[in-house]
């Protein structure tokens, strides 16, 4: 990336807003460009240069003054180029792209060629301009993105429960943090026990059982139970300014030829200036024919062209630029790996509820087994899963249209299975026949192809709910789509019954099912079809019970709306609006940033070889080589920012 990063345009704080209200769009609408960017010095001197070496190439050859014109033209143009050049050789960085630009433009300058010198510098900058613009929008629409899911404490206040932006959340404030929820603000654990995926922090892959006492980080994700937290710091960085650090920086999330290609130029720029020596001195004085300015010449059009830059910039920028166009679309990649290995799909494995259906069940009928009522079923059910944040949980709180007065209520969220809960003096337990079995409970099987509920307290059944849910809109297009890119195998793997899991496969098209998983038998399922499948295998998918998947799969994609935070966290891409059919559009996006990428390597290195051999034959010169380098590079550049605006 450029020396300079443009860090101030998109570090962009989230708004302090109150969650409920109209989540309001930025200022700069039309601020694609990083505000200033044109009034900064940089830009000013650029400008200024840009004219005087017009002026200069006008002047007569003759004149007095053109080397000074051009040397001030130079100046302006690229003197923070060898400024940098120069600082980087005290500070040991020998031979990088600055170095290679003054060695070759003072060359150009001492062999006369005064117009090449300041041309190198010239189109290397117009590319280093397009190529901050090009990071500057593909931040920008990374940061617009994040902002469609903005981070929240639940404050507990006199009056209830309150949806705040963590920011406004005072030290020594109580929140409420549910199951799957991400820990806004570090704190103190005041009630409540669970165990917490640390791993965003600590890169500990195994959970942290944490109970009342304890400290708690944010940004840990709670995975079990309700934790009641009193906040000890203030909120301190935006997902945001994390999010965009990570997929810019972080070098473990670099795609392969993005490494590559860096690790390449730092031993190839060394073996280019080396050449270039030799090649101005060898042939002077082995043979006495060969004159040193010729030679010098023919080696400065060798180290002109052989210079990197076109791929050393492109590469990265194409790959930030794709994962900028894939956040207009509404999708989030967090790395240009999960961008190059999304090129490389041939199965993906969808979760059912949330991911393929809405989760907006509706409770389509209760059942009261003998001596109970129908309203009193629902109502102990609605009173279980008020800490809940599962889908289901939600539609039965929806159901259940009365206030819910609750004190003192012991939550466990069981994973798979359901909730069990201390409501008073009585546990208990909601959720699918696995859970009142494992209790010792036995119900007998509903026959329906929907979700089907089961309600018991202190060990006896009370009845069971049927709760539908409708398939998305788009799934079964979106399924269409996935074939027609030429995706192998689509399956379904889903914690739900087998009846209501097979219902949505016939609909959708899908033929490979599994039904009744556990979390854990989602990952084996998972891994077995891994192993017999050639290519990368995508997991999509919503839930708490999804993150081990999500984590394992070699592109785990979670749903940013109905998803839980620790779905989202564990995931390596998210689709914000929850549209399934995102997944095809984030193949394509990935499939034309490998074409450019290709076409640019292509590209750059058949210009950079054709120039070559034409300027060891002498046939090609300075001018050449400056169309070789920095020429190549700026339609590289250009070339790379159409990933920005693909369409999918
Ligand atoms: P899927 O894998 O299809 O997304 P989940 O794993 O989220 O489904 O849930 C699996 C099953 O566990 C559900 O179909 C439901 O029977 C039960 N379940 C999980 N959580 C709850 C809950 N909070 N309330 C009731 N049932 C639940
Ligand atoms: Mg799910």
């Amino acid at each position: 990336m450029s020396a300079h990063e443009a860090k101030e345009c998109c570090t962009r704080c989230a708004p302090q807003y109150a969650y409920e209200e109209e989540h309001h769009h930025h200022e700069h609408e039309h601020g694609h460009i990083p505000e200033g960017f044109f009034t900064t010095p940089h830009f000013i001197g650029f400008v200024i240069g840009s004219f005087l070496f017009l002026g200069a190439t006008l002047m007569d050859n003759a004149h007095p003054l053109r080397l000074w014109v051009f040397v001030s033209a130079y100046a302006l143009i690229g003197g923070e180029i060898l400024f940098l050049a120069v600082k980087n050789i005290f500070k040991g960085h020998l031979f990088d792209e600055n170095f290679l630009m003054s060695l070759a433009t003072v060359g150009a300058f001492s062999i006369g060629e005064y117009p090449e010198g300041v041309a190198v510098m010239f189109f290397y900058r117009m590319g280093e301009f397009f190529q901050d613009l090009a990071v500057a929008r593909s931040k920008h629409s990374i940061g617009e993105l994040m902002d469609i899911r903005p981070d929240f404490a639940m404050l507990i206040s006199s009056d209830g429960e309150q949806k705040v932006s963590p920011e406004l959340v005072e030290i020594g404030a109580h929140i409420v943090v549910r199951a799957g929820e991400k820990i806004p603000l570090d704190g103190l654990i005041m009630e409540g026990q669970s165990s917490l995926d640390t791993s965003a922090l600590s890169g500990e892959s195994l959970p942290k059982e944490v109970k009342t006492g304890d400290e708690v980080l944010s940004g840990s994700i709670n995975l079990r139970g309700v934790l009641v937290v009193k906040t000890q710091k203030c909120f301190a960085d935006s997902t945001v300014s994390k999010i965009l650090d990570l997929v810019q920086n972080a070098s473990a999330k670099k795609a392969k030829t993005e490494q590559f290609i860096t690790t390449f130029a730092r031993y190839y720029t060394p073996f280019v200036v080396v050449s270039a020596a030799l090649l101005a001195f060898l042939p002077p004085l082995l043979f006495e024919e060969a004159l040193l300015s010729e030679w010098f010449k023919r080696a400065l059009v060798f180290l002109v062209v052989s210079c990197p830059c076109a791929l050393v910039v492109s590469i990265p920028l194409s790959f930030f630029g794709g994962i900028g166009g894939a956040s207009k679309k509404g999708i989030l990649v967090k790395g240009g790996n999960f961008l190059e290995a999304l090129n490389r799909v041939e199965t993906v494995v969808f979760d059912k509820t949330g991911t393929l259906t809405q989760g907006h069940f509706d409770v389509a009928h209760v059942e009261a087994y003998e001596g109970y009522e129908a309203q009193e079923v629902l109502r102990w059910c609605a009173l279980a899963e008020f800490y809940s944040n599962h889908p289901i949980a939600h539609s039965i709180k929806r159901a259940y249209k009365e206030p819910l007065v609750l004190d003192g209520v012991m939550h466990e969220e069981l994973v798979g299975y359901g909730v069990s809960v201390r409501v008073g003096e009585s546990m208990v337990l909601v959720g699918n026949q696995k859970l009142l079995r494992e209790r010792g409970i036995e119900v007998s099987i509903v026959p329906s192809s929907h979700t089907v509920v089961y309600v018991a307290r202190d060990g006896e059944a009370l009845g069971h709910l049927i709760i539908e849910d409708s398939i998305k809109e788009d799934a079964k297009d979106a399924i269409q789509k996935l074939y027609a890119l030429g995706i192998k195998r689509v399956v379904m793997l889903t914690g739900d019954n087998e009846n209501s899991a097979q219902n949505v496969a016939q609909s959708l098209g899908i033929r490979e099912v599994f039904a009744g998983l556990l979390p854990y038998q989602k990952v084996e399922k998972l891994e077995s079809i891994m192993a017999s499948s050639k290519g990368k295998t995508i997991f999509v998918g919503d839930g708490i019970n999804d993150a081990p998947v999500l984590a394992r799969a070699d592109i785990g994609i979670a749903m940013g709306g109905v998803g839980s935070d620790a779905a989202i966290e564990a995931s390596d891409v998210v689709i914000m609006n929850d549209e399934i059919s995102k997944v095809a559009t984030a193949i394509s996006v990935a499939r034309q940033t490998h074409a450019i990428v290709w076409q640019n390597i292509i590209f750059a290195l058949g210009v950079k070889g054709v120039i070559l051999i034409l300027g060891a034959l002498g046939i090609a010169g300075m001018w050449e080589a400056v169309f070789g380098d920095v020429g190549v590079a700026l339609i590289a550049v250009l070339n790379a920012s159409r990933v920005l605006h693909v369409k999918a």
